[in-house]
């Protein structure tokens, strides 16, 4: 088996290298000839409209992915003639936009907090909407915080629409919410559907720092068996990790937009939790950063059940294997040893070198209990802390 993935950073590197135990055989396509990726898995570097390049990626594939939604759309439809593309270029139209990416998920009933377009003729009318304190946000290309301010005066709002323009934008209602969670989810081509437990993450300058998965009783073995995928639910059950509430809206949420863009493939729903309510934020139709855990941390990881879905085999299950904590390491590598020192602390480096802001490997921590997690995590974060 053989596929080709759009993208070369860690993301794609982490599926090459979930591919390997099943014999999948993956190339990578990626503008960068650095590209990391490219260290564990043939690679072809061209830009993104290059079609004689792209064909060559298509080449005795039986499908093409991407690790990242800023693919131009028009190099996804072009090799969507030719081979294959999940998740579909419809899917990478939607999320790579945020005015598209809100109006769809409030089409399909998912709540998201309020907002509008903003007319770069009267920027002040998209405020009759939203109210303040509001965030202003450029519909494409933003990540990681970046290309987005907050604003609490009508000033402010102004000031920031002039600085971010001549990008199109969006406003969006400030949530003051409780903390940022995410929600992982798969769906085979043959319509299996599996949802990892609920996240809750920490974000530091924007940049995601820490994942927990929240698992809201005891995980080892017991809950095992419930992990296991089941046919498409028709209609949204609740997910065996997440308890109550939540857990059914948020696997009714994912198997909702799975189901509703016949979407093949990992995806990703971040959400701003306030009280008990849960607002989508954004959607990543790739594997995604707080979904890391899962390679130790679940029977079968994110990356190894995207494959199986995007190439038509049984999904593998999604329950956790005890309680974890992931680290992401920003800008620089913490002592090698001090890390590898720390009892089931499993340390993943992306072969990049440090600068500030980049994401250049992390850390998974498994434990038999909750107590003894936190006490792991303390213990990395404070030798990443201290080596910052
Ligand atoms: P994003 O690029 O949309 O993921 O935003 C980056 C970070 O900014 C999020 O993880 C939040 O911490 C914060 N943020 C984004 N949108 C909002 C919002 N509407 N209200 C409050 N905080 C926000």
């Amino acid at each position: 088996m053989q596929i080709g993935i759009l993208g070369g950073g860690q993301l794609g590197r982490l599926l090459a290298l979930a591919g390997y135990p099943l014999g999948i055989r993956t190339e990578l396509y990626d503008p960068s000839p650095e590209a990391c990726a490219g260290q564990v898995a043939p690679l072809i570097s061209a830009p993104y409209g290059d079609w004689d390049a792209l064909a060559r990626l298509v080449e005795g594939k039986q499908c093409v992915t991407y690790e990242f939604e800023n693919v131009p759309l028009e190099t996804a439809q072009w090799l969507a003639e030719r081979v294959p593309i999940r998740p579909t270029p419809r899917a990478l139209e939607i999320f790579q936009d945020r005015l598209l990416e809100k109006q769809y998920l409030n089409s399909i009933g998912i709540p998201t907090p309020a907002f509008a377009p903003i007319d770069p003729a009267y920027p002040e009318s998209a405020l009759e909407t939203v109210e303040l304190p509001c965030v202003v946000k450029t519909r494409r290309f933003g990540y990681d915080g970046k290309g987005q301010g907050v604003a609490h005066t009508r000033e402010e709002y102004l000031s920031l629409v002039q600085q971010l323009q001549p990008h199109a934008l969006i406003v969006e209602a400030f949530v003051p919410f409780d903390r940022e969670v995410s929600a992982i989810g798969v769906r085979s081509l043959t319509g299996e559907v599996a949802v990892y437990p609920l996240v809750e993450n920490r974000h530091r300058e924007g940049i995601l720092r820490v994942s927990i998965p929240d698992l809201t009783r005891p995980a080892p073995l017991a809950s095992r068996e419930e992990g296991r995928t089941a046919r498409v639910p028709q209609h949204a059950s609740a997910s065996p990790f997440t308890e109550g509430r939540q857990g059914s809206e948020v696997y009714g949420y994912i198997s909702c937009l799975l189901q509703s863009l016949d979407y093949v493939g990992v995806v990703a729903l971040e959400m701003f939790q306030v009280g008990e309510q849960l607002l989508a934020n954004e959607v990543a139709p790739r594997v995604h950063n707080s979904g890391h855990w899962t390679i130790e941390g679940a029977e079968t990881s994110q990356f190894e059940n995207h494959l199986r879905a995007i190439l038509g085999l049984p999904l593998g299950s999604v329950a956790p294997r005890g309680y974890c904590a992931m680290v992401n390491l920003i800008g620089v590598i913490p002592p090698f040893e001090a890390i590898l020192r720390v009892p089931n602390a499993h340390l993943h480096l992306y072969g990049k070198s440090p600068r500030p802001g980049r994401k250049v490997g992390h850390i998974t921590l498994r434990a038999d209990s909750l107590d003894e997690r936190d006490r792991l995590l303390e213990q990395v974060l404070e030798i990443v802390e201290n080596s910052l």
